[in-house]
């Protein structure tokens, strides 16, 4: 930016351009591409093949339905099923097992369901918990995401005679830049149905995993 004037007054004389033109011709690319979530959803595509902006960010937060979000039914109808299988109906009152789903003590079909070996609860949602936690591992969203950069990125960067790792540079000099990418990219995988979350995005599966269960 210091040397911009002098650089403008020079362009000036033989292209006839204003001194602001030449200006924000090299301003603006780097104040674009340098940070922000549309750069970056730019630069994620799905397939994994360059693709050019096909929608504007304001349509996207219209839709209300994503492949993710279809995915995620899926996948929630199937890990219900399974927490079905892994658990056998429980009468608390008489505190045996009810397999045929009503108990042969007392005829109550008000059961609990019990996971041998883990205990027993109302409802499902806690032995799709277990499963999750003691059959898969969380994605590791920040090695995810930097695996992504690398793609996207040349490997280094040159800072004046030093060639160094562009991840490292990116993630120490705009901490907060690097978050509001990674949170970015996180949506996006989302969207896209390739990580599910089941506590609002403190933590994803990779949908591959939860398929293979
Ligand atoms: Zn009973």
């Amino acid at each position: 930016m210091v040397d911009a004037p002098s650089g403008a007054a020079l362009i000036r004389p033989s292209a006839g351009l204003t001194p602001v033109a030449p200006l924000l011709s090299f301003a603006l690319p780097h104040s674009r591409s340098g940070r922000g979530p549309l750069s970056l959803r730019r630069c994620f595509p799905s397939s994994g093949s360059p693709v050019p902006v096909k929608e504007p960010s304001i349509k996207r937060e219209n839709q209300t339905e994503t492949k993710g979000d279809d995915m995620k039914t899926e996948i929630k109808e199937k890990l219900e099923q399974l927490a079905i299988k892994k658990s056998i109906p429980f009468c608390y009152s008489c505190y045996r097992q009810a397999p045929t789903g009503r108990c042969k003590t007392c005829g109550s079909d008000d059961l609990m369901r019990e996971m041998p070996g883990v205990g027993c609860e109302w409802g499902t949602d806690w032995i799709i918990r277990e499963i999750l936690s003691t059959e898969l591992t969380p994605v590791n969203t920040e090695e995810a995401f930097e695996e992504s950069v690398r793609q996207c990125y040349p490997e280094t960067v040159t800072v004046a005679w030093m060639e160094m790792d562009t991840v490292s540079v990116a993630k120490e000099m705009d901490p907060v830049s690097w978050n509001v990418a990674k949170a970015e990219w996180e949506s996006q995988e989302a969207d896209e149905g390739n990580i599910i979350s089941f506590d609002h995005g403190s933590s994803y599966y990779w949908t591959s995993d939860l398929e293979a269960l």
